[in-house]
């Protein structure tokens, strides 16, 4: 009995990383092409009954520790201002800036990268080098400038040679990024990449895998699409990546068109 409830909590946490808290209050809702669960018609999701997280002792989603000024910031630019001296990670002594996000602070578009690169870690703006000009016709093609959509990474600081980012940094960097999340409050996220889209959903899966689904990070519906700089390594994944973000468009006006319509 004490295994079978084990291995329904390891699944139920899985569930809850991968498609949010309402993966725990329906049978798995099938994603309408909306990206909404099919049963719940456009409204919020009704968050598990409290009971729920005791009985399976799922642990609460992560927040910042209540004790950190910065998880108060009322805005994304107050919050840049609070935490853009990090050096909770070794990459603080290594950076040259602070790379925190930009673009509008009420976006209904955020594109999530993984790290600064040597150009953005000398400006200290996320997407200026190589793949960020490509990213820029990206959006372009897709009828977005620049500065309509807000534009951040997984860290904050460049790790060195480019390399993945670790466990440890992630885990002191997320959060930064949570609070953004909930601070802009985009209709929809586009993970741009892998590590965008592992660190985000708490998955394992394949790229291949999450391409072409709507997915939901903490209630907000999420997109998957490759990175530009691995386009820029292999054109060839320039057709499906336009296929994602046209896709990634259609849903993201459908989105702001029900809120608009939800007041
Ligand atoms: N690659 C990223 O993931 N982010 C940037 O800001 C630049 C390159």
């Amino acid at each position: 009995m004490e295994r079978l409830l084990s291995d329904i909590n390891h699944i139920l946490v899985r569930e809850r990383e991968l498609f949010g808290e309402d993966a725990l209050s329906e049978p798995r809702a099938s994603m309408s092409p909306s990206g909404e669960p099919a049963t719940s018609a456009g409204r919020d999701p009704e968050p598990p009954p409290a009971d729920d997280l005791v009985l399976f002792n799922i642990p609460p989603a992560k927040t910042p520790a209540a004790a950190e000024p910065w998880a108060g910031a009322e805005s994304v630019a107050s919050l840049n201002d609070m935490i853009c001296t990090c050096v909770k990670c070794p990459l603080g002594q290594t950076r040259t800036k602070f790379v925190f996000g930009v673009g509008n602070p009420k976006a209904t578009l955020m594109l999530v990268g993984e790290a600064p690169g040597a150009d953005e870690d000398a400006q200290g703006e996320p997407f200026v080098g190589r793949a960020g000009q490509l990213l820029n016709k990206i959006l372009e093609a897709i009828g977005f400038r620049r500065d309509d959509v807000y534009i951040c990474n997984i860290l904050k600081c460049r790790p060195p040679n480019n390399r993945k980012p670790r466990v440890e940094e992630v885990e002191q960097c997320l959060p930064y990024l949570r609070k953004q999340i909930q601070l802009v409050r985009p209709a929809l996220i586009l993970c741009l990449g892998l590590t965008a889209a592992e660190n985000l959903l708490g998955t394992t899966e394949s790229l291949g895998r999450l391409r072409g689904r709507t997915l939901q990070y903490e209630g907000t519906p999420l997109m998957v699409t490759y990175h530009p700089a691995a386009l820029l390594r292999n054109p060839n994944w320039k057709r499906p990546t336009w296929e994602d973000v046209q896709a990634a468009r259609a849903l993201h006006d459908e989105l702001v068109r029900k809120r608009g319509a939800n007041g």
